[in-house]
Order: C-alpha cells, then structure tokens, then sequence
C-alpha cells in the first residue's frame, strides 16, 4: 500500500517522473546522458551524410510531407523512434548552415563551445531577471559584459546586457535615447506620462541602407517610421556626411527635433562602415544621442588586421553587437552595451517579487532592470567558453580568415567577363555581384533564377538582393572553414547554370 502522502491529489507518485527531470537520482542522470548520446549520434549521422547547404525539397512538398506527418502525441515514445521519424523529415530538411557552401545570410556555423555551452544553458536553465534565478550567471554575464566593453573602448561607466539579438538592441538603444531627451529637453518622465505632444516634432537620422529594426523601434516607440530620416550614402554605401549636416540646418529650419543618429557599423548587404568618429563629432557638438549598430561589424573588435575598421565605435551612446554573426554563435547571442549607466534608470520598475528596492540596499543584482525582456536566458555563458577555450587570438584569425576570403571572391568576380561586382574592396565580408553575360535582357530573371537553382540542387546557398531595382546575388561568408575552392566553385556552379539557362535548358 502506498500511503497518502507519497500520492499526489491524482494518485500518481512522484517518482513515477524521474526519468524524465535531471535531478541526483541514478534514473535521471542515466536518462539524460541516453537522451544526449541518442541526439549526439544523430546529428553525427544527419552531418556526416549532408552533402550540401539543402536537400532541394521544394517549399511546398516539404510543406506537405511535414504537415501530414506531424502529430501530438498521447503516450510516452522512446526518443530513438522520434528521431528516426525526424531524420528524412526535421533534421535533414534543416539549411546545413555549417556547410562550407552556405554563405548566403549573416547567419554564421556555430562554434563547437557555444553548442556544448547552449547544452550547459539548458540544462542549468538559469533566469537571468533576478539574481536568485541566476546565482553565479548573474555575476558572470555582468562581469564580461564589463570585460567586453573595456575591449569595445568603452570607459568604466559603461554597462550592457545580452539580448536576443540586433533587433532588440537598437529597439533598446532608441528607446533610451527617447526617454533620455524627454528628460533633458523637457524635464518630462515618459515612462509615467506617456509621449509629450511635442515628440510629433522629433527626427532620427540613419542612412538610407540602416537596418529595418530602426525604422520598425521607432514605430513600436510611438514616434512613426515618417520620424526616420534616412541619408543617402555615398559611392561606397556610407552615410554621405555632407547630407547629415544638411539636414540638421533644415530641420533646424523646420522647427523640426532631431534627438539622436543611428550610424551603421557594417550594412546588412554591403557591410559598409558610416564614418563613426566624424557622426560622433557632430552629435557631441548638437547634443544628440548616437547608437551604433554594429550587429555586424562588431565582429571586427576580435580582428587582428582589421580591428582599425571600427575606431570610433567606442564614441557612442549605445551599441548592438551581434556575436550570432561575425562572433560564431549559435541563435541568440546579442550584446546591447550602454556607455552611461546612469540611463538604466530610464528603464527601471520594481517588482515585489523580482527585484525588491530593498535588494538593490544590501547591493544584491537583479538583472531585470537592464533588459526589456523578463525571464532571460544565460547567453552569456556561450561566449565565455567560447574565449575561455578558443581564446581571442584564435578567434580574431578566424575573423581575418572570413574578411580575406570576401576579397579573394570579389577579386575572382572581377576578373571574370561575365559578372559586374557592386562592392570591388569588400569592407566585411559580403560580396554583391551580378552575372551578367553577353545576353542582357531579364538579368534580374536569371540571376533570381541562379539562385534558386543552386539552392534547390543544393550546391549552394547564395543571397539575392536588390542594386537599383535590379536582382544582383550576394555572398556572406561567416565561416572561416569555407576555403578558396569552395568560392571556385560555387562562381562555376553559378557559371553553369547560367549558361544551361542561356541555352535554354532550365525551363522549370
Ligand atoms: C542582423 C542585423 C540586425 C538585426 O539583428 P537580429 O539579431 O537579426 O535581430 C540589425 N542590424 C544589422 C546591421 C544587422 O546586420
């Protein structure tokens, strides 16, 4: 007879859950190295037989074959099963993204320490909102960030916080530097109050190739996408300077408010730099609030060679960092750092049962207070084995790999008769070319084409983006494996293509 109080008020004793919660006990701990290996095995078998960046299953059987397939299930299964099921279905209809061929996003192979950390994230599921959730993390994730910033250039009142990405770090810098003006400009505390109605006259400039999170935050912060004011760039994609200070005398004149510049540190096509130092001269001499988006190239505090590309990064209010692109990690791993601490407080609400102010009195850290999310996971621990095993030397030639890689293909590009490139001295490492035959009507049609072709052969897995209304293709390399052959070789993959496509084999 099992007495009352081993039951549970439905009858089922607790125990009867040990395999399936990591916990002291022999059943947990032994179902949780089974359930490892089982996973470790497949992916082993799932990398080992991938032969390239896509199997070439067409979106809409893939669709299909998954939808018929998937199903919520009553009854416990054994894991093997579930995985054999996911093998030809999930696990091999997933972008081989560490494939040496797959170089078309900012969408980087992750390293090897930040998968093994992502398992010790999971399993010790740390929540970095207050400190009783996050013991040890919550001092690691704010000490690193402290090391970080010192790396970035920033002084010693600077702070930050690990977020899910680029899109969340500019929604945090604009945010900050939205309150920090309402306070300056007009004494006025928007968290309590709401937008004054003089922000309908408020302006943020960034150059017309920012990111789309900036014109998205501003939305989301109340001030409408018609409050961004996009710059032209200039000949090498940067924001055209002459055109920045032009502005600023016509809003002068319009009466209009600019309170803040978002400068790009490494576009999103063409990983073009705006010149940093000459923006932070002139929001220091205007008193505006300058957020650097360097969710790209960021990745360059690591480079050897290259490290000078980002002087200037240091000048900011805010920055984005990204180390899910040029830092090798794998999704999510974002670093929003803040050079004035002080503003945290534009962002700080007390929970009861989070972050009591009496916390805060016995010196006690509550992370909450930092971020716009709540529960947050430990990402920080990521790049920490990340530098702890592989170390910034290695690291920053991993970076410099990339960048030389980018020039190796724009320079094979050029060469070459058929294709025109846009961007001849990659600044990062994209590199946006077109092919471009002897032929040239519907050019846009076959470079679409081109690219389509090479992912759904599954040679590669190229971008396509738009140069003046046309299609040209793109490559991002992040990996530091991809080698000189594979660039060879996926320019004659294209090369071939096109050419069965001029002689009118592709007609699909
Ligand atoms: C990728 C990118 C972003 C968005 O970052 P997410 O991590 O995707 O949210 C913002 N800005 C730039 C320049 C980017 O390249």
């Amino acid at each position: 007879m099992i007495s009352s109080i081993q039951k549970n008020s439905i009858g089922i004793e607790a125990s009867k859950f040990d395999a399936f919660f990591l916990h002291q006990g022999k059943e947990g701990l032994e179902a949780f190295r089974e359930q490892i290996d089982l996973v470790t095995e497949k992916l082993e078998k799932v990398f080992r037989e991938a032969d390239g960046p896509y199997t070439g299953q067409p979106p809409m059987e893939l669709k299909q074959s998954l939808e018929e397939k998937l199903k919520i299930w009553n009854n416990p299964r054994p894991l093997n099963d579930v995985l054999e099921e996911w093998e030809p279905t999930i696990l091999k209809n997933s972008l081989q993204v560490s494939h040496t061929k797959s170089i078309a996003h900012l969408h980087c192979p992750p390293i090897l320490p930040g998968i093994a950390a992502e398992l010790i994230i999971a399993a010790l599921n740390q929540s970095m909102d207050s400190w009783d959730q996050s013991p040890a993390a919550t001092y690691v994730e704010a000490e690193l960030i402290r090391q970080l910033s010192r790396l970035v250039g920033l002084p010693a009142s600077s702070d930050g916080v690990f977020t899910s990405g680029g899109t969340q770090s500019n929604y945090m810098g604009l945010l900050l530097a939205r309150d920090a003006f309402c306070a300056k400009q007009w004494n006025h505390d928007v968290q309590a109050y709401g937008l004054p109605g003089e922000m309908k006259r408020t302006k943020v400039l960034c150059s017309e190739e920012a990111h789309f999170s900036v014109k998205k935050s501003i939305s989301q912060l109340g001030l409408g996408e018609e409050a961004v004011i996009p710059i032209p760039s200039d000949e090498n994609h940067r924001m055209n300077l002459q055109h920045v200070k032009e502005t600023f005398t016509q809003l002068e004149q319009d009466g209009a408010l600019p309170f803040a510049v978002v400068a790009t540190c490494g576009t999103t096509d063409y990983g073009s730099i705006d010149p940093m130092e000459d923006l932070a001269e002139l929001c220091q001499e205007r008193n505006l609030w300058l957020h650097i988006d360097a969710a790209y190239g960021g990745g360059l505090v690591f480079s050897h060679q290259y490290k000078r590309k980002i002087a200037g990064l240091h000048q900011a209010d805010s920055i984005t960092l990204d180390f899910h692109k040029l830092g090798f990690q794998p999704i999510s791993c974002g670093l929003f750092l803040l050079k004035d601490r002080q503003h945290y407080r534009l962002l700080s609400h007390h929970a009861d049962y989070l972050n009591p102010e009496e916390d805060e009195e016995e010196g006690i850290l509550n992370l909450v207070n930092k971020s716009v999310q709540t529960t947050r996971r430990f990402d920080a621990l990521k790049m920490l084995l990340t530098l702890n095993t592989v170390g910034t030397d290695l690291l920053g030639k991993m970076v410099d790999q990339t960048m030389e890689l980018a020039e190796y293909a724009a320079s094979v590009l050029e060469e070459k008769s058929a294709f025109a490139v846009e961007n001849r001295k990659p600044e990062l490492t994209t590199v946006v070319f077109q092919y471009r035959p002897l032929r040239s009507e519907n050019v846009s049609d076959w470079n679409r084409k081109i690219q389509q072709i090479l992912f759904q052969e599954g040679k590669a897995a190229i971008a396509k983006t738009s140069v003046n209304g046309e299609t040209y293709l793109k490559f991002t390399i992040l990996n530091p494996r991809t080698s000189k052959e594979d660039i060879d070789k996926v320019i004659q993959e294209i090369e071939k293509a096109g050419t069965e496509m001029l002689n009118g084999g592709y007609q699909k």
